[in-house]
């Protein structure tokens, strides 16, 4: 049986319903939508840990009792007292979406507060999984943390797979977000970023330089998601190649997108494809996704 821990912040999603006034609650956040479909691609012979803090709260534990019930593992959650989970709002307008949080001081903030409970948390597992929304949320003490525990799981082995999910709103400023995306994915064996982040953030031309740019910060192997367009696949010894993505039937609503595209690529890795069949693997979950509302999509097969 192996094991992934997937690191950082889930919030509370409140989304309106068809009764005014009455909104519905969720959960969903990057890294545990990748979780939460890591969970479903790969079944039985997984164990997936999601590594975040929470609150002492009921509505903190409802968050434990969701990711309990959906198979993903709470033993590495740690408690905040007097603290609870971030939240967001999703209104939708003439078709078009927009967000309002409530997570700048979030329990989540606090999940790399305690270095052993992180060095427990890895001991043994075979994935970390990670993003720029973890590092973003965190304090530069936090931060350090982690990246010192990351490196020290990735020396023994641990493949360490990092989606830079580029927000700058989360940063105090651009420089900064950019220098620590950079030592994150040094530490990082697999790096998975979105070419309209990296194009506008980091000013690259073509996907070909985004990756390039992560395999000089030290990353091994870079795959790069560009929406409708070509994935571009940088392998261990620098080769690179592109997949195509087939059209998608349609889209409904294209939240978790990248996630899950990340969740069927680490997957099929994990069950031994290449580079080049773990992106069409990714890319037909990513597109099924797409096809529906929401971040977490209750597809019956994944392909
Ligand atoms: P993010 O959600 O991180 O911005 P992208 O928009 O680049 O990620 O999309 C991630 C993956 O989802 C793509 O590589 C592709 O496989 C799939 N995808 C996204 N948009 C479309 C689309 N319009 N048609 C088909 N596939 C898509």
């Amino acid at each position: 049986m192996g094991r992934i821990v997937a690191i950082g912040e889930c919030m509370g999603e409140l989304s309106e319903t068809d009764a005014p006034g009455m909104l519905s609650m969720g959960f969903a956040g990057d890294t545990l939508n990748t979780a939460w479909y890591l969970k479903r691609s790969l079944g039985a012979d997984w164990q997936i840990d999601y590594l975040t803090a929470v609150g002492t709260d009921t509505l903190s534990q409802r968050m434990i009792d969701f990711l309990a019930g959906e198979g993903i593992g709470t033993g590495h959650v740690r408690r905040i007292p007097d603290k609870t989970i971030g939240l967001y709002h999703i209104s939708l307008k003439d078709g078009e979406r927009s967000f309002t949080y409530w997570r700048n001081d979030s329990a989540a903030r606090k999940l790399a507060g305690d270095p052993a409970a992180i060095a427990t948390a890895l001991h043994d597992a075979d994935v970390a999984y990670w993003s720029g929304i973890t590092l973003a949320i965190l304090p530069p003490a936090g931060r350090l943390a982690l990246l010192e525990a990351l490196s020290q799981f990735a020396g023994r082995g641990g493949l360490v797979v990092f989606d830079p999910n580029l927000r700058p709103r989360l940063w105090d400023n651009l420089d900064s977000m950019r220098g620590w995306i950079h030592r994150a994915a040094a530490v990082s064996s697999l790096c998975l970023p979105s070419f309209d982040d990296e194009a506008t953030h980091f000013g690259d031309a073509t996907p070909g330089d985004t990756a390039a740019r992560y395999r000089d910060q030290g990353t091994a192997r870079v795959v790069v998601k560009n929406g409708p367009g070509d994935v571009t696949l940088v392998d261990g010894s620098g080769s690179l190649m592109t997949v195509a993505v087939p059209a998608a039937a349609v889209t409904v609503d294209t939240t978790a997108a990248g996630d899950s595209f990340n969740a069927g690529y680490l997957a099929a890795e994990l069950a031994g494809a290449s580079m080049a069949e773990a992106t069409s693997t990714g890319s037909a979950l990513a597109r099924a996704v797409i096809g529906a509302r929401g971040a977490l999509v209750r597809l019956e097969a994944v392909t």
